[in-house]
């Protein structure tokens, strides 16, 4: 299943999936000074990725999910929470919750690279996103330590019928909690 592919649906009773995005971000990518833009490829066994890489040419990186994580808990004095360029209320609501500030950037996967990688520590998605927008950054960020969930608090299932993700959230394990906690009293009402 592919952002720029024909959804015929026989992945609905395949085994193995791939779901791709062939070039997330797609909005920044024209500029080319931009990093923002990325390469994601997972597969998915049972609604559940059993592989990923995230492709990041502007970093000159490839995570997978075969690296080492977390690293080091982060010694910024003040957290980055990084969101997308509109919309970004929650996550502006996280930052205050742990004292930091947000940032924003274009591309899901860049933004979840950036959580794996220690650059920032929290993003926040909060409103609907392609399944491969997300598989493959989750599954690396999950691999590679991190805390990710859909906005809810819920794990994300792949190759479902309709391939919507609500939300996407990575979160550096140190601000998991306090993130959660915040989004909780946010989006508590509409669950
Ligand atoms: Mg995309």
């Amino acid at each position: 299943m592919s952002e720029e592919g024909k959804d015929d649906r026989r992945r609905l009773d395949a085994a193995r999936t791939w779901i791709v995005d062939p070039l997330d971000g797609t909005h920044d990518y024209p500029f080319l000074d931009s990093m923002e833009w990325a390469v994601h490829v997972a597969l998915v066994e049972d609604q559940r990725p059993t592989a990923a890489a995230v492709a990041v040419p502007g970093l000159d990186q490839v995570f997978a999910t075969d690296l080492d994580g977390p690293g080091e808990p982060s010694e910024r004095n003040e957290p980055l929470v990084i969101s997308g360029r509109s919309n970004a209320y929650l996550a502006s609501e996280v930052a205050d919750e742990i004292g930091g500030k947000v940032t924003a950037c274009g591309s899901s996967g860049v933004k979840a690279m950036l959580v794996v990688s220690g650059a920032v520590d929290v993003y926040v998605h909060g409103s609907g996103l392609y399944e491969w927008d997300v598989c493959a950054p989750a599954a690396v960020a999950e691999a590679l330590g991190m805390v990710v969930t859909d906005l809810e608090g819920n794990e994300i299932l792949y190759n479902k019928s309709q391939p919507i993700v609500r939300g996407f959230v990575v979160a550096r394990p140190e601000f998991a909690e306090a993130t959660r906690e915040t989004l909780d009293r946010l989006v508590g009402p509409v669950r």
